[in-house]
């Protein structure tokens, strides 16, 4: 009888052992654990630093820690506010605060360079359990363009304000305000002055549809975002950027875009974006991964592949999530050869990563 009892426990350490090592099989594809939460957890956090031609071989030791390490600052930050029985809301701005508040990331200082040599500044935040939101596009002196969306979703009737407008209610609501030099950093006005004079030179020889295309493709990443999960089951998600380097005349791209760059839905999923604009806008990258969970019972993971590795690039553009769903599953899809991610989870563990490794 003992022999068969010890039998019978060798059976269900084996069957254990086999679920976790098919869970790790599922989530080999980007190298990068998702978490699988059953039942809910009872918060989680996940953010991104934008997405793009990110290679081990262009990183130096010293550069691909300092990104760990503000990734690492960034979403601890959140994690304990999450932890303490703060909202998800507070995590998602406070946690993007730090990445914008450092050059490393394209939001806040550090930004990136406009045709024209000024910084324009993007962001958005949702609330997941009301639906309501706010976003802020192109301005040039506030500091933190997320505290802008959050005053704006908080305060004012409005979802969205741009330009001087959004300006002037900042300063009304108290926000810091700063010179426009503040955003400035050499290397991001290098990066626009090298593309100003690549394009000139190409401009004389090459087709401009094309020339302007791998131009994109090689100026954009840095974009900040975060989604998260609060103990009160709410969900929220934000993303502050900068733009594209080299963008012009009031261009505007998906990140203060509700729905393209930014969603959070309480019955679903929180979502914040990063990669090329202009086709996250067309294909309402964030929107479409909630409608897919939740019209079409997709699971998080299910609807990121689907919009991320099938419906942005068929379109031809290129880019990366990070997601978190009501019961605390989390998920950063890409198709681009890097994201600078992290997650935290309930029992304090974290995740970083760069590459799709
Ligand atoms: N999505 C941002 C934009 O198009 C750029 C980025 O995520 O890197 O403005």
């Amino acid at each position: 009888m003992r022999h068969y009892i010890l039998r019978f426990f060798v059976f269900i350490i084996c069957f254990s052992c086999a679920k976790e090592v098919k869970k790790a099989d599922e989530n080999s594809e980007t190298g990068f654990p998702e978490y699988t939460s059953d039942p809910r957890a009872d918060f989680a956090i996940i953010i991104h630093g934008g997405a793009g031609t990110i290679l081990k071989k262009n990183m130096t030791p010293e550069r691909e820690a300092a990104y760990k390490a503000k990734l690492e600052e960034a979403i601890k930050v959140g994690y304990e506010i999450l932890k303490n029985g703060g909202t998800s809301l507070d995590a998602v701005q406070k946690t993007i605060n730090v990445m914008e508040d450092s050059p490393l990331f394209n939001a806040g200082k550090g930004s990136v360079f406009t045709n024209a040599e000024t910084n324009e500044l993007d962001a958005s935040i949702m609330d997941g359990k009301t639906l309501n939101a706010g976003a802020s596009a192109g301005t040039t002196t506030v500091r933190n363009p997320i505290n802008l969306a959050r005053v704006i979703m908080d305060k004012s009737p409005h979802v969205m304000m741009a330009g001087s407008g959004a300006e002037t209610y900042a300063k009304e609501q108290g926000l810091v305000i700063v010179e426009p030099s503040y955003f400035h950093t050499e290397r991001r006005l290098n990066s626009v002055k090298r593309a100003k004079e690549r394009e000139q030179v190409e401009l004389d020889h090459d087709d401009k549809t094309a020339f302007y295309d791998a131009e994109i493709q090689n100026y954009k990443f840095g974009t900040v975002g975060c989604a998260a999960l609060d103990k009160n089951g709410n969900l929220a998600a934000g993303t502050s950027t900068g733009g594209m380097t080299n963008k012009r005349y009031g261009r505007v791209g998906d990140a203060p875009i509700i729905g393209a760059g930014t969603y959070a839905n309480n019955n679903s999923c929180a979502v914040s974006s990063t990669g090329w604009g202009e086709y996250f806008i067309r294909a309402m990258v964030a929107h479409d991964i909630s409608a897919l969970m939740q019209y079409k019972g997709l699971s998080l993971k299910e609807a990121a592949q689907e919009v991320i590795q099938n419906k942005v690039p068929e379109l031809g553009g290129d880019g990366g999530i990070v997601a978190v769903d009501k019961n605390g599953n989390m998920v950063a899809e890409f198709n681009t050869a890097g994201m600078y991610r992290a997650t935290m989870n309930d029992k304090g563990e974290l995740v970083i990563g760069i590459y799709k490794e």
